[in-house]
């Protein structure tokens, strides 16, 4: 058997390592005789498991005390009705800065759940390809919001907007522990697991204690409230507990690869490789611009999407595409294919690709470039 190099934008590949010691405890975990699987989550077996995963992600990212780490479930998609239900309980406003397609959806369900909403800047202009750059968000707002990794567009915020009082809550799905972050300067951060951290199932949020309260928008529901998971510990219901023993996993093999800052320096060289074969090539180019570029979710365009289209050139595009994804799937390259708003091709990089993957990507990109130019 042998394994591919997975470029999928999510679930992602995982470090092999941690795939192998959870094969190795799959039926017998820390001698209990039992799988992780099969634990009661309020077992003292199972309870080590939670609370080292919480001290991980508290040491790993450096939160400060005044923070609750929490392991829910939902996803990325639920924190954001979450965040408007707990957080925009007194103004009723809020700003979002809309950059793709998961701001927009962030914004929409606020929208939806009666909160007025302030698009303070948008790169909509140019199909998302930037990040706007907002030196200052200031007004009678609840939050402000922003999708820090843009998944989709492959755009990633150099700067971290100032909001004085205001506070700020970030998207990392897919950026979270790529790099080094200062957690102080967000009042809410939160990740669905599966690009970065673990498989699906768990979303970790990190959040700022005095923004946690009993008032939520009416109509709420229990489990929507962030203070009902922060007073039971994420353990109100039954968590996702083999997620967040991977996630633990994942945590500690971050770790010995140098924390955040190790991962920072380790993607920065992937995706320096990657880019600037791009940037040089006059077959491919990135789509995102120079300054907002994502070191997770590289999407890119061959000369065939010069924008012409008409249908011949259209079907021509869409035929080196299609020709460009599967061939490279032969190759052990998979889930290379775009997404449909970018068109082209996204390979995404996450932490856990090697940089022998993005090295043999590179290699396929240049052969195939050479045959259909
Ligand atoms: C994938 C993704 C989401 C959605 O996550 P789900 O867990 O599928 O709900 C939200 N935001 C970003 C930035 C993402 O990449």
């Amino acid at each position: 058997m042998s394994r591919v190099f997975n470029f999928s934008a999510g679930p992602s590949c995982l470090p092999e390592e941690v795939l192998k010691e959870c094969a190795a405890e799959m039926l017998d975990c820390n001698g209990t005789g039992q799988s992780v699987m099969e634990m009661s989550h309020r077992s003292a077996a199972f309870e080590p498991i939670i609370a080292h995963a919480e001290s991980q992600v508290r040491k790993l990212m450096k939160v400060p005390q005044n923070y609750k780490v929490l392991f829910l479930q939902g996803g990325g998609s639920t924190q954001f009705a979450m965040v408007a239900q707990n957080l925009a309980i007194h103004s009723g406003k809020a700003a979002y800065i809309q950059t793709g397609v998961w701001a927009k959806k962030a914004a929409a369900e606020a929208k939806k759940l009666g909160v007025k909403v302030d698009i303070v800047a948008s790169s909509e202009d140019k199909n998302y390809s930037y990040i706007p750059r907002v030196e200052k968000i200031s007004g009678e707002y609840d939050y402000a919001y922003i999708c820090f990794n843009n998944t989709i567009m492959g755009t990633h915020y150099e700067y971290i907007p100032e909001t004085g009082n205001i506070p700020l809550v970030a998207d990392i799905s897919s950026c979270v522990l790529s790099e080094e972050l200062d957690v102080s300067k967000f009042g809410l951060l939160f990740a669905g697991a599966q690009k970065n951290l673990a498989p699906a199932g768990v979303t970790l949020v990190i959040i700022r204690e005095d923004l946690i309260s009993e008032k939520t928008l009416e109509g709420t529901p229990t489990m929507l409230s962030y203070k009902t998971h922060a007073d039971a510990d994420s353990m109100y219901n039954t968590p996702p507990c083999y997620t967040i023993y991977v996630l633990g996993k994942v945590l500690d093999w971050i770790e010995r690869n140098g924390g955040a800052a190790g991962m920072q320096k380790r993607n920065a060289e992937k995706a320096k490789l990657l880019y600037d074969y791009l940037d040089s090539s006059d077959f491919y180019h990135a789509t995102a611009e120079v300054g907002s570029r994502s070191l997770m979710n590289v999407p890119f365009l061959t000369k065939y999407s010069a924008g012409a289209k008409d249908e011949a050139s259209v079907a021509k595009e869409n035929e080196i595409n299609k020709k460009f994804v599967a061939q490279a799937a032969a190759t052990g390259l998979v889930n290379l294919a775009g997404h449909r708003l970018v068109g082209g091709m996204r390979a995404s990089i996450y932490n856990a690709m090697p940089i022998e993957g993005v090295k043999a990507l590179v290699d396929f990109m240049e052969k195939f470039a050479k045959e259909n130019s």
